[in-house]
């Protein structure tokens, strides 16, 4: 990897935790990929920003990785910069009137967001009690269920873009099913502000129960998976029905398997590689697309070489 001594040099001078040649299987949720070359545990916000500011001064390969729940990682791993925000889990509340407003850092998980929000009081949110993900990957998924989402409860996001920390609003961070301009793009989440009604924290708390309950008797909850693999075509049934209607429910390539419990997830059975999901998913598009004459469009994020 280019700039390898350097940028060991500069991460211990600044007193930043690093692995070197960690494991990429132990930061994804379906258990899959190979090493990277440098794996950053960020503890501030501030840290973040110096090294991605760095990192992209010197033009080095990085990817911010949240909880890994929608990332698919390389057999092959990464010769770049893997950094983790999980340890970014901050926040501060804020009140007007009848409503409450919080900001949190990129790297908390949906699951300890949901249990402040119920302790505080703040409704809206239940319906992502369940999501694995952290902040930071939900705001750049736009992640959602139950035909709500994430973005729907957005006041701005703090943004580092090109070298500047800036604060965009809901309808700049252009919101879509599953989308968000962080896509595709250099911006990174450093956080968010939300706002909520003031609820009943054992309301909230009996909600966030009901939608749980209802992905644990949906989804492959307890396999190994990356969540959906495909985003929803507009105008058709979900993925997961046509994938199911093709009879594919159960059919794997290696130790990649369509979920015989929802067809619109892939599981990891054993050691499935990722060579073993990437045939397994153009298998998909293939069968779906001469039934139904689309393509569909992975909505899992792809890291490595
Ligand atoms: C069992 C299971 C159930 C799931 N159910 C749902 C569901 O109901 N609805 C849903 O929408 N999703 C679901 N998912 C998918 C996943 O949990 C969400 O997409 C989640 O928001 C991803 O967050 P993450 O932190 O794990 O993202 P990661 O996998 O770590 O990253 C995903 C993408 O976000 C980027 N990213 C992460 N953090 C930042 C940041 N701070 N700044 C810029 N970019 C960043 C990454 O670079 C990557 O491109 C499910 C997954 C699993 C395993």
């Amino acid at each position: 990897m280019k700039y390898l001594n350097e940028i060991i040099d500069t991460l211990s001078r600044n007193k930043i935790m690093y692995l070197i040649d960690e494991e990429l299987s132990n930061h994804t949720s379906i258990k899959i990929g190979g090493k990277c070359k440098i794996f950053v545990n960020i503890k501030t916000e501030k840290e973040l920003i110096y090294v991605v500011n760095y990192l992209q001064k010197i033009k080095a390969k990085f990817y911010i990785l949240g909880n890994g729940t929608n990332t698919l990682a390389s057999d092959n791993g990464f010769d770049g910069v893997v950094i983790s925000t999980q340890k970014l889990n901050r926040y501060k509340v804020s009140f007007k009137n009848n409503n409450a407003s919080i900001y949190v850092q990129c790297g908390m998980g949906l699951f300890n967001f949901g249990k402040l929000l119920r302790k505080m009081g703040f409704s809206g949110l239940e319906f992502a009690y369940g999501i694995p993900g952290s902040v930071g990957g939900a705001i750049c998924m736009n992640a959602g269920a139950y035909n709500q989402s994430i973005g729907d409860f957005v006041e701005y996001v703090k943004v580092l873009k090109g070298g500047k920390v800036k604060k965009l609003s809901k309808s700049e961070m252009k919101f879509s099913y599953r989308n968000s301009i962080v896509q595709k793009s250099d911006i990174i989440v450093l956080g968010a502000k939300f706002n909520f009604k003031k609820g009943n924290s054992k309301d909230i708390e009996n909600l966030q129960q009901q939608y749980f309950q209802k992905r644990l008797s949906s989804q492959p909850y307890s396999d190994l998976s990356f969540g959906s693999v495909f985003k929803r075509k507009e105008n058709f049934e979900p993925i997961s029905k046509l994938i199911d209607m093709l009879g594919l429910k159960g059919y794997s390539i290696g130790n990649a398997q369509i979920s015989k419990k929802h067809a619109g997830f892939i599981i990891n059975v054993g050691s499935a590689t990722c060579q073993d999901c990437l045939l397994l998913i153009k298998y998909i598009q293939k069968k779906v697309y001469e039934s139904y004459g689309f393509t569909p469009e992975p909505e899992v994020q792809f890291l490595g070489d």
